[in-house]
C-alpha cells in the first residue's frame, strides 16, 4: 500500500493511503484542506490518478477533522469515518464506528480498535494488504517514543489503549498525528538514560529531520524498545520517576505521562 503523509498546521500529520490495485484512496485527519488538496495533485502527477472515496477521523479535535468540510466536497466524498461517540463532534461524519468494525479502501482491509484515553471515542484504523503488510493509523494516542495527552480518559483507559496496540503484529508500522518524536525521545532519555535503543531512535530521529522528512513509520516492536509509554515495567524508568515496584501498569502510566507533560 502507498502512504503519504501530509504535513499540516506546525506539526499535525494527514495521510493518504491507496490501494495500489484498484487505485481507491483514504484520507486520515485531513486537519486543513490546502496541504491535503496539494498533496493529492502531486501524488496524482507521480502515481497517476487515485480516487479518493473515504476520510477517517481518529478523533474529533479540530486539528484531526478541520478540513473535513472542504476537502469532502472538494473530492465528492461521502463516507467520513468516526467512533460513534464522536457524532455530532467530526463534520459530515457519515460512518458511525465501534470496537472491531471493519470496512475496505479498494482491497485493503481497514480493522477498528477503539482506544480511548486522549479523547473518549478516539479510534486507530489498523490496515492490511498482505499479513506482513500492515500499518496503524494511531492519531493522537501512540506517538513515536511518547502518547498523547489524556484531556477526556484517565490512565487505566489510556494504558488499556496502548496495551491494546502492542497486541497488533510487531511488524505493524505506526502513522501518529503529529511530529513530536525528537522531543518524545528526549523525554525518554531522560527516564531511561541506559536504554541503548533509545539512544539510537534518537539519532535517526535528527538524521530524519535534518534531511526534512517525517520520522513516523517505526514498527510496534520498534516502540516497545524506547517508547516509555509502553515500558511502564521498565526498573530503570520506575527507579527515576520513583514509582513503586508494587504499582499497577496503569499507575505507572499515570506518573510517567504527568512526568512528561512537566518536563521541558
Ligand atoms: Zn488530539
Amino acid at each position: 500500500m502507498v502512504i503519504v503523509p501530509i504535513a499540516c498546521l506546525s506539526d499535525n500529520y494527514a495521510y493518504l493511503l491507496v490501494c495500489p490495485e484498484t487505485k481507491e484512496a483514504a484520507i486520515v485527519d485531513p486537519s486543513e484542506p490546502d496541504p491535503v488538496l496539494r498533496a493529492l495533485a502531486e501524488n496524482d502527477g507521480r502515481n497517476g490518478d487515485v480516487k479518493v472515496v473515504a476520510i477517517l477521523d481518529t478523533h474529533h479535535h479540530h486539528d484531526h477533522v478541520g478540513g473535513n468540510v472542504e476537502v469532502a466536497k472538494s473530492l465528492g466524498i461521502t463516507r467520513v469515518y468516526g467512533h460513534a461517540s464522536d457524532k455530532g463532534r467530526i463534520p459530515e461524519q457519515s460512518e458511525l464506528l465501534e470496537e472491531g468494525m471493519s470496512f475496505t479502501i479498494g482491497s485493503l482491509l481497514v480493522r477498528v480498535l477503539h482506544i480511548p484515553g486522549h479523547t473518549t471515542g478516539a479510534v486507530a484504523y489498523v490496515v492490511t494488504r498482505e499479513p506482513h503488510d500492515a500499518v496503524v493509523f494511531t492519531g493522537d494516542t501512540l506517538f513515536i517514543g511518547g502518547c498523547g495527552r489524556i484531556f477526556e480518559g484517565d490512565p487505566p483507559m489510556m494504558h488499556a489503549s496502548l496495551t491494546k496496540l502492542t497486541k497488533l503484529d510487531g511488524r505493524t508500522q505506526v502513522y501518529c498525528g503529529h511530529e513530536y518524536t525528537e522531543a518524545n525521545l528526549r523525554f525518554a532519555a531522560h527516564v531511561e538514560p541506559s536504554n541503548q535503543a533509545v539512544a539510537q531512535a534518537r539519532a535517526r530521529a535528527a538524521e530524519l529531520r535534518k534531511a526534512g522528512k517525517p520520522t513516523v513509520g517505526a514498527t510496534i516492536a520498534d516502540e516497545l524498545t524506547y517508547n516509555p509509554f509502553l515500558r511502564v515495567t521498565s526498573p530503570e524508568i520506575r527507579k527515576t520517576l520513583g514509582i513503586a515496584e508494587s504499582a499497577s501498569g496503569a499507575e505507572a502510566l499515570g506518573v510517567i505521562r504527568e512526568a512528561k507533560n512537566g518536563f521541558k
